[in-house]
C-alpha cells in the first residue's frame, strides 16, 4: 500500500464530501422526490412532467450508469453523514476499549435486499394516494429540515424516530442506511453497467489468505465474486488504495494520480450540473 496515495485519496474524499454536504445537502431527497412524483402522476392518470426533481433524478441515473455510484460515495449528504457518525463511533470504541457488535458479511448481503422492499412499498403507497404520509414519515424529510435549521412538525414524529434509529445504526455500520434501507440506493445499485463505473480486481497477484479489500469494504463486496452484486459499490476506493499489491482500480482509469484527477473531474461535473445547470 502506498501510504501517501492512500492518505491523499482519503482526505480528498473527505473534502469533497464536506463541500457537497454544505452546498447540496438535499440532492438525494430531491432526486427521490422525482420517483414519488412519477408514482403519483401515473396513479392519477396525469402526465409525467419534466420538473426540476425529474431533471436531477434523470441526470443522476445517466451519471451513475456511466461513472458508477460516485454520487453515493462522495456527494450524497446522507451517505457522508453515515461515514462521519461511524468515524466518531470508531474513535469512541477505541478510547473505551470496547467494540460494538457487527453484522457478519454473509448476513449483511441478505439484508441488502431490504432496500428493494422499501422502494416497492414507497411506490405502492404513492400509487395508493398516500404520498403525503410517505413524505411526513420520511427520515430524509426530517433530515433536510434539520440541516436547513428548521424543526420537524408534530406530524413528522414517525420520520424523526426513524431518523434517530438510522443514526444509531450508522454508529454500528458506516453505510447502514445505504446498504439496507435506501430506496434510491436500490435504484442506483442496478445502474453501473458500463466498465467505466466499476472497480476491477486482478486476483492473479493476490497474497495468499489476504482478503483485506473485502474486510474493509463498507458494502461487504468481494470484487470479482458476483457481478450482480457489484452495483453495491459506492466507489470509495478504500479497497484500491488499501491493497498491498495495487491490484484494484476503477475501470480503465489507472490507479494513482490519474484516478485522483478523475475523482476531481467527476466531483466538478456533478457539482456544476446539479448546482448551476439544473
Ligand atoms: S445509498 Fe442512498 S443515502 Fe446512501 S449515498 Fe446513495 S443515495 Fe445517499
Ligand atoms: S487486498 Fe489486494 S491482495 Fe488482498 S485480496 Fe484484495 S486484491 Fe488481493
Ligand atoms: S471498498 Fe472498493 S468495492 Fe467496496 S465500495 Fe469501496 S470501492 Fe467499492
Amino acid at each position: 500500500m502506498d501510504k501517501k496515495l492512500f492518505n491523499t485519496t482519503k482526505y480528498l474524499r473527505i473534502v469533497i464530501q464536506i463541500v457537497f454536504f454544505i452546498m447540496m445537502p438535499s440532492a438525494f431527497s430531491s432526486a427521490f422526490a422525482a420517483v414519488k412524483e412519477a408514482a403519483v402522476a401515473i396513479s392519477q392518470g396525469g402526465e409525467l412532467g419534466f420538473t426540476p426533481f425529474a431533471k436531477i433524478f434523470l441526470f443522476l441515473l445517466a451519471f451513475t450508469m456511466i461513472c458508477g455510484r460516485f454520487f453515493c460515495g462522495y456527494a450524497c449528504a446522507f451517505g457522508s453523514l453515515g461515514n462521519w457518525i461511524y468515524m466518531i463511533s470508531q474513535f469512541i470504541q477505541k478510547k473505551v476499549g470496547k467494540k460494538l457488535p457487527s453484522i457478519p458479511s454473509r448476513t449483511a448481503r441478505y439484508l441488502q435486499l431490504i432496500k428493494y422492499v422499501v422502494l416497492l412499498a414507497i411506490v405502492i403507497l404513492c400509487f395508493a394516494g398516500f404520498s403525503g404520509m410517505v413524505s411526513e414519515s420520511s427520515p430524509w424529510t426530517v433530515f433536510s429540515l434539520l440541516i436547513n435549521g428548521k424543526l420537524p412538525t408534530e406530524a413528522m414524529i414517525v420520520g424523526a424516530v426513524i431518523l434517530l434509529l438510522i443514526l444509531v445504526g450508522m454508529a454500528f455500520r458506516q453505510r447502514f442506511f445505504c446498504q439496507f434501507l435506501c430506496p434510491l440506493g436500490a435504484i442506483f445499485s442496478l445502474l453501473p453497467i458500463l466498465p467505466t463505473g466499476r472497480m476491477v480486481r486482478k486476483s492473479e497477484g493476490c497474497i495468499k489468505g489476504c482478503n483485506l479489500c473485502e474486510r474493509k469494504c463498507p458494502m461487504d463486496l468481494k470484487l470479482g465474486e458476483n457481478e450482480w452484486r457489484e452495483g453495491e459499490c459506492i466507489q470509495c476506493r478504500i479497497c484500491s488504495y488499501g491493497c498491498p499489491k495495487s491490484s484494484i482500480s476503477l475501470g480503465m482509469i489507472p490507479r494513482g494520480y490519474g484516478d485522483i484527477v478523475w475523482t476531481v473531474i467527476e466531483a466538478a461535473i456533478l457539482m456544476a450540473v446539479l448546482k448551476f445547470v439544473i
